[in-house]
């Protein structure tokens, strides 16, 4: 028994419907009866206990039925069950996610946590039950089809993995274990999330070179002093415009030392746990642990691919960074390297310059609003389906909006939209899955995002925020085109977790296509983008992108040495500057701690390689876009079948032949990184994702 636990950032499976003010009697029809009797709102703590309780009542309920059975085991009635079970805790996990993350009310958000710590202990103990796995392995699957096949044969290995063959002393610890991993896994999470990090600047230049809406929303305060928050919107801007250099080093130095000191401990004790429990399912470490069931299959074969990605973008990440400070040293004669605090912004002036890109001109044609039909538009567009209002949707935010999906007049599922920063709010960008569906039952999932809202006035968006709404969009619609699967287990959540990025890194593509821009990215003024402008916009796309790929690099190392040694005597600093430095070509800066704040550490462990290996696996996949062209329907519809509807059902190797009509290689990876190398054109993989 497998439950997903963190896609795209740190998340764990679904969970429904919260709310705060919104009737709990919303109509959720159509959802699995087993899940449906926990949705609704949840008023207070302690409804959302009482919630909590209910559903690990029916969840023990179930699990005890399904381990006192006796006799031969069947598909139809041992693994049915076992599905049901699983989807049941499922919905737990996910309730608790979605309220710890998202509820307005602290109190309610803490009962998220207590109540995420014991849907995982009986996830756990589930997962360790002998009586179960028994049941399970005795399914006679002589005359079984492929997919019950691969279904039943996956959740074994998932049991296997967890570590129920051990003995009843070793399993009992593995237990104690997993509890105390939950915890300290809530609290890094949690450290993050109520970070307070802020600094102070003073000056009148302080915010010189920032659009004039961000200047407008930072005013100074009596004395003169401006506060920037860690939070992305503050900062993010100040690191793409800001000229004043100490304000750019000031707001980066603070970002990169959130949740540090508290998070230092919390994460060393959370990878010595998790290297002991290794041990005691008898691997050599916990990255071993991690890959044993992913594409990848082990941290020898992540470290090559590592090395070997490094090995093509390096040259052009040179003169990508050769070129940058060359710019900085136009202004600053005395620079004699480009630092983490210069590089958005340098970036932005050699695209200025040298591309006559200027990206505040480019934002000025993404509002929210325009984006997110836009974005709707087009995945009705290419997958044939139609979003619907979800009316009395039961939302946990005024701010939350919730649609319908259907796909040939059918309900395909249901998507809340909570997309805009709140004190308090989980706060970066995530497909939270809500409910798996399978039979009978109707997939629901969430974007909880963190961009402005609104129209021109308040909720221009950059490029790059568009590039992150997208792709999330992609996990949310691989959730509702997979979530009718004859198990609700064989879902996209069942699939090898480092294939879980592609169809999102894939449809990132769209939003560099003029045919799909110009159908929705308008001016104040309605003017649509000018074509011209998406040229230039293409022709400066992978300048830099060699080197944001040799950082995620950096953060791939840093993610699998952490977890792949004994950590006794572990230095995070030290391990994190060698592993990084590595790969990034920017001096590593003195006096920052960014391990404390790298939320991957928690919900990845050792597999940040997922979003590079997932990077190279959809450049394959878009070899046919490339060659059918980007809006071609028959090609977008078999991409929908072969891939995304597919979810769990077959290995991803296998959904990928079906489409691609030959196996997956790397090739068209290391073609785009040696066309970067050979032309200085073309991306290394995998587009960075929004961080420093
Ligand atoms: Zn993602």
């Amino acid at each position: 028994m497998r439950l997903i636990r963190c896609l795209a950032v740190s998340i764990t499976a679904l969970a429904a419907a919260c709310a705060s003010s919104t009737t709990p009697s919303a109509d959720l029809s159509g959802i699995d009866a087993d899940v449906a009797v926990l949705n609704g709102a949840p008023a207070s703590p302690e409804a959302f206990t009482a919630r909590c309780d209910a559903l690990l009542g029916h969840a023990s309920a179930l699990r005890t039925a399904l381990e006192a059975r006796q006799g031969p085991a069947s598909i139809a009635v041992d693994f049915v069950q076992y599905d049901r079970l699983y989807n049941v805790i499922s919905a737990g996990v996910s309730d608790a996610a979605l309220v710890q993350e998202t509820h307005p009310d602290p109190a309610t958000r803490a009962a998220g946590e207590a109540c995420t710590t014991r849907v995982n202990a009986f996830y756990s103990e589930s997962t360790l039950s002998r009586p179960l796995y028994n049941r399970i392995a005795a399914i006679d699957l002589s005359g079984a089809d492929a997919i019950d096949r691969h279904a039943v044969n996956r959740a074994l290995t998932g049991f296997r993995l967890a570590g129920v063959d051990q003995d009843d002393a070793t399993r009992a610890r593995i237990s104690a274990l997993n509890a105390e991993i939950t915890e300290i896994g809530l609290a890094f999470a949690r450290t993050l999330r109520e970070d307070q990090s802020a600094v102070y600047l003073t000056g009148a230049n302080a915010l010189a070179g920032l659009p004039a809406d961000y200047i407008a929303a930072h005013p100074a305060d009596a004395e003169g002093r401006i506060r920037i928050t860690g939070q992305y919107p503050d900062v993010f801007p100040i690191l793409t415009y800001a000229r004043t250099d100490a304000t750019r080093r000031a707001v980066y130095e603070m970002f990169s030392n959130r949740a540090y000191p508290d998070n230092a401990p919390i994460l060393a004790s959370l990878i010595a746990k998790r290297y002991e429990l290794a041990q005691l399912l008898g691997f050599g470490n916990y990255a071993e642990v991690a890959m044993a069931d992913k594409m990848i299959g082990d941290p020898a074969n992540a470290q090559s691919f590592i090395e070997q990605l490094a090995v093509y973008a390096r040259p052009s990440a040179q003169r990508d960074y050769d070129r940058l400070l060359q710019r900085l040293r136009q202004d600053d004669r005395r620079a004699t390297a480009l630092q983490g605090w210069d590089r958005g912004y340098v970036q932005e002036l050699v695209r200025r310059e040298q591309y006559n890109l200027n990206s505040q001109e480019v934002r000025s044609y993404f509002a929210y609003n325009n984006v997110r039909d836009g974005i709707m538009t087009l995945v009705s567009d290419l997958f044939g389906v139609e979003f619907r209002p979800w009316a009395d949707a039961p939302i946990w935010h005024e701010s939350v909006e919730a649609y319908e999906v259907y796909e040939n007049g059918q309900l395909l599922g249901r998507i809340f939209l909570d997309m805009h920063p709140r004190e308090g709010k989980y706060s970066h960008a995530a497909n939270f899955p809500i409910r798996n569906g399978g039979p009978g039952a109707i997939p629901v999932g969430a974007l909880i995002c963190n961009f402005p809202a609104g129209d021109h006035e308040t909720g221009l968006m950059t490029h790059g925020e568009v590039v992150t709404f997208l792709h999330e969009f992609g996990h949310l619609m691989h959730g509702m085109f997979s979530g009718h699967q004859r198990y609700a287990q064989l879902n996209y959540a069942g699939l090898e977790w480092d294939f879980i990025e592609s169809p999102s890194t894939l449809l990132e593509e769209w939003v560099w296509d003029y045919e799909t821009l110009s159908r929705f990215a308008v001016n104040a003024e309605g003017q649509t983008i000018p074509r011209a402008l998406v040229e230039r916009m293409n022709s400066a796309r992978y300048f830099g992108q060699a080197l944001g790929a040799m950082r995620q690099l950096g953060l791939a190392s840093v993610s699998l040495n952490y977890y792949n040694r004994d950590p006794a005597g572990m230095d995070l600093d030290a391990l994190y500057r060698e592993s990084y430095a590595r790969y990034d070509l920017s001096p590593y800066p003195e006096g920052v701690h960014p391990y404390a704040n790298f939320g991957h550490l928690d919900g990845y462990s050792a597999i940040y390689y997922t979003y590079l290996w997932s990077g190279a696996i959809s450049a394959d996949l878009l070899t046919q876009f490339e060659a059918n062209g980007l809006r071609d329907s028959v090609t977008a519809h078999r991409y929908r079948d072969e891939i995304l509807r597919q979810g769990g059902a077959r290995p991803a190797a296998a959904s990928i032949e079906a489409f691609l009509g030959r196996p997956y290689n790397l090739e068209a990876a290391r073609a785009r990184a040696g066309e970067i190398a050979f032309n200085g054109r073309g991306g290394a993989c995998n587009a960075p994702r929004p961080s420093l």
